[in-house]
């Protein structure tokens, strides 16, 4: 099974697609992750990103399609992959079969912007176990402190109020026009992101069984 998540920043695509990835036992496959990880790593690709991705831009097509190729040759992927934060314009989307064969299918998830920069600018996520919190609506027990491992929790650098305006400017510029090229393939089902994670869930389920 292999299958698209879109969705402006924000949205919840991270959260659905770790739940659908244990579900289907599938691989997770986040493009931020992996592009973030250059950057922890602070390899000459990592140095090369870092301001791109800080200022909320998209980074060029062929490096990401590069490590997508890259990522999914991982034993993991055999079952399938969830594809989270790719593709991100046309030109990806139009390249995409080429690079993964068949989509099953692209789940939108929708959400109002006016929801997103208060999520955001409240997430903070564990560096070392990948939970994700946020401040106001799903705070772990002790402030700043992961739950679950009890790492210090961090911010991503690009969820400040300026980044996510700019990343969802990017979004309905660039991304948007991504869901009318599935739609025409036949392939998108949109879900409405606003309510209850598991509710989210099942709907995701539900349409990926349809
Ligand atoms: P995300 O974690 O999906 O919100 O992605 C974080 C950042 O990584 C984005 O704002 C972009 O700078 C970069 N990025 C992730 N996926 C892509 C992609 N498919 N194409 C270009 N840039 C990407």
């Amino acid at each position: 099974m292999k299958f698209v998540l879109i969705g402006c920043p924000g949205a919840g695509k991270g959260t659905q697609a770790k739940k659908l990835s244990k579900h289907y036992d599938i691989a997770h496959i986040s493009t931020g992750d992996l592009l973030r990880d250059q950057i922890a790593r602070k390899t000459e690709l990592g140095v090369e990103i870092s301001k791109i991705m800080e200022e909320g831009g998209l980074v060029s097509d062929e490096i990401v399609a590069r490590m997508l190729k890259g990522r999914i040759q991982e034993a993991d992927c055999k079952n399938g992959y969830i594809l989270d934060g790719y593709p991100r314009n046309v030109p990806q989307a139009q390249g995409l079969e080429d690079i993964v064969g068949k989509l099953d299918k692209v789940i939108c998830i929708d959400v109002e912007d006016s929801k997103i920069i208060d999520r955001m600018t409240g997430r903070r996520g564990c560096p070392k176990c990948g939970s994700m919190y946020h401040v106001r609506y799903n705070p772990p027990k002790i402030e700043g402190v992961c739950d679950n491992c009890g790492e210090k929790l961090i911010q991503r650098k690009d969820d400040n109020e300026e980044t996510v305006k700019n990343r969802l400017d990017v979004y309905h510029k660039t991304t948007a026009p991504v869901i009318d090229f599935y739609k025409e393939k036949g392939l998108l089902a949109t879900i409405v992101g606003s309510g209850e994670i598991e509710d989210i869930f099942s709907d995701i389920v539900k349409a990926l069984e349809e």
